[in-house]
């Protein structure tokens, strides 16, 4: 079973156990990352695991290794010895483990720490991409029996993500701890347990003085409140999100609350990809049963459907994908999202009168066109790259044009509504404004997909200006709700869970 490990990164021993009081019911192990103590505080390691209560792993990572440790490797040897040394009949008062890079070998260190029983971890860490034979280099760490291969790689692209999937699936006869760092890796953080490995490494997040002890380490709370890390199984079945840079998303909270609630045993995981071919594989790989699609692959993904919804046919994006026998079949939840949000918002059942400004041209635009005409209104639509507006226009028979001065002073006739379906103003970008060339008048029903930040700035203004506002939350908890019932062919179960 995989535990969860806390890399305590403070600068002083008393702070480091302060922190892990706070996070102790979330996690297993702690690490003792030496290289963050200040110089002083390094000479009273010894008494730690008896101070901490928990096992706990002896670390001195160098600055080339990814850690804080400048020293040289005789005076970080030192600290080992110090760390080791003197040890108690009582397991629980020495370092349960000590993680020693691959090239560091000091017999009179392995020595000690075999003889009172303190497990070596045997680590490898590439901070600039993934080894050609990530599985070839896992193993010849192993030098001992007794010992836990770990290989720690920095992905630069999703197929190195994909590649360390693979590198697991053919070591699962090796004890090990396999992971990605940075953001594209935090999934394999969090399916440690289906990855075979020993441990999955946080950080206390929310503590000021308390970096990450390594790029992509999400905290302890999250793996278990969010992703019901102590529940997971190599059975568990794997549903996720895919997008590009997919830095914000309130799916992983929306699944896996309804997962944890009707106690399914399954987990929604975020894959941020930077090729929607890369991930497609390694979805197929790793048997994940249903898929988001967000910014920018809802067209993309179509060519790997082997079955799609008229919907899909007909507005040419797809934001859910659903494993069947055949392959992927897709379907788009965008849609019916958008329009029940709206027409609640407006207290009406269709657009009929409603004359619309569609800001953008992307996947969400043409769920939200399809729906204006459907439900019967008119729409001017203006997008950044003007031959898309018109693309998406021309089949509704909507007006376009380019967002500028001309396409602004168009949107006079078509100001009931404003729907901003770009992802200009999303975090981070939080000065992004599509719409800076309009004036709002206050009469105008603003709606913006978007939902983080909860406020645009182009929905502040309008609110500003006395329009009545609506941003992209209850959209997505509505088309979510759909995606649910895409999934697993049920209703979406709204006694169990109010969300
Ligand atoms: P997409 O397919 O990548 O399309 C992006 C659109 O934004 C294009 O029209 C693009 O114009 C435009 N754009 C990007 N940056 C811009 C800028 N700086 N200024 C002006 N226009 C800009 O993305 P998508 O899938 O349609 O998603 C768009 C947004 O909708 C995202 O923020 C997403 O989170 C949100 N969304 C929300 C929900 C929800 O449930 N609330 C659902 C779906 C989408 P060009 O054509 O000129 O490149």
């Amino acid at each position: 079973m995989a535990k969860i490990c806390l890399c305590l990164t403070g600068k002083t021993i008393a702070r480091d156990l302060e922190v892990l009081d706070k996070y102790r019911k979330y996690v297993d192990v702690a690490e003792l990352r030496v290289d963050f103590l200040d110089p002083d505080e390094r000479f009273l390691i010894r008494r730690f695991p008896e101070l901490a209560g928990l096992p706990v792993i002896l670390t001195i990572r160098r600055h080339m290794d990814g850690g804080n440790f400048v020293g040289g490797e005789g005076a970080r040897i030192g600290l080992f010895s110090k760390g080791l040394a003197f040890a108690e009949a009582d397991r629980r008062h020495n370092f349960a483990y000590v993680d020693l890079e691959e090239d560091i070998k000091v017999p009179s260190l392995e020595e000690a720490a075999r003889t009172f029983r303190t497990r070596i971890i045997r680590s490898y860490h590439n901070l600039q991409g993934i080894d050609a034979d990530m599985a070839g280099k896992l193993r010849s760490l192993l030098h001992v029996g007794d010992e836990i291969a770990k290989v720690a790689v920095m992905p630069q692209t999703f197929e190195d993500v994909r590649a360390l999937y693979q590198a697991a699936r053919s070591t699962a006869d090796v004890e090990k701890i396999l992971l990605c760092m940075g953001h594209m890796g935090a999934n394999t953080r969090i399916l440690a347990e289906y990855l075979g490995s020993h441990f999955s490494y946080t950080a206390a997040l929310g503590e000021e003085d308390f970096p990450a002890g390594a790029p992509g380490q999400i905290s302890p709370r999250d793996l278990v409140k969010l992703y019901r890390f102590r529940s997971l199984t190599p059975q568990t079945k794997l549903y996720g999100i895919v997008g590009w840079p997919l830095k914000v998303s309130s799916s992983p909270e929306f699944f896996n609350t309804v997962f944890d609630s009707e106690r399914t045993d399954a987990v929604y995981v975020p894959f941020p990809s930077d090729s929607i071919g890369s991930f497609m594989n390694l979805a197929e790989e790793i048997n994940l049963q249903g898929v988001s699609v967000t910014v920018p692959y809802k067209e993309t993904v179509i060519p790997y459907l082997n079955s799609k919804t008229a919907e899909v046919e007909s507005l040419g994006a797809c934001n859910t994908l659903i494993t069947v026998p055949q392959g992927w079949s897709g379907a788009n939840t965008d849609a019916r999202g958008f329009s029940d949000s709206l027409l609640d918002f407006i207290g009406k059942k269709d657009f009929k009168g409603k004359r619309i400004t569609i800001i953008g041209a992307g996947g969400a635009a043409k769920a939200v066109a399809a729906e204006i005409f459907r439900l019967r209104g008119k729409a001017l639509v203006l997008n950044r790259t003007q031959l898309r507006a018109r693309e998406l226009a021309s089949p509704y028979r909507f007006a376009s044009a380019a967002l500028d001065d001309r396409g602004a002073e168009m949107m006079n006739g078509y100001n009931d509504i404003i729907v901003q379906t770009t992802s200009a103003g999303m975090d981070p970008d939080l000065e992004g404004d599509p719409l800076d060339l309009y004036s709002f008048k206050g009469t105008e029903v603003v709606m913006d997909l978007i939902y983080k930040p909860e406020r645009t700035r182009f929905l502040s203004r309008a609110e500003a200006a006395g329009c009545r506002v609506l941003n992209g939350r209850d959209m997505l908890i509505r088309q979510a709700k759909y995606q649910y019932s895409c999934f697993f062919r049920r209703e979406y179960p709204t006694r169990i869970v109010s969300q």
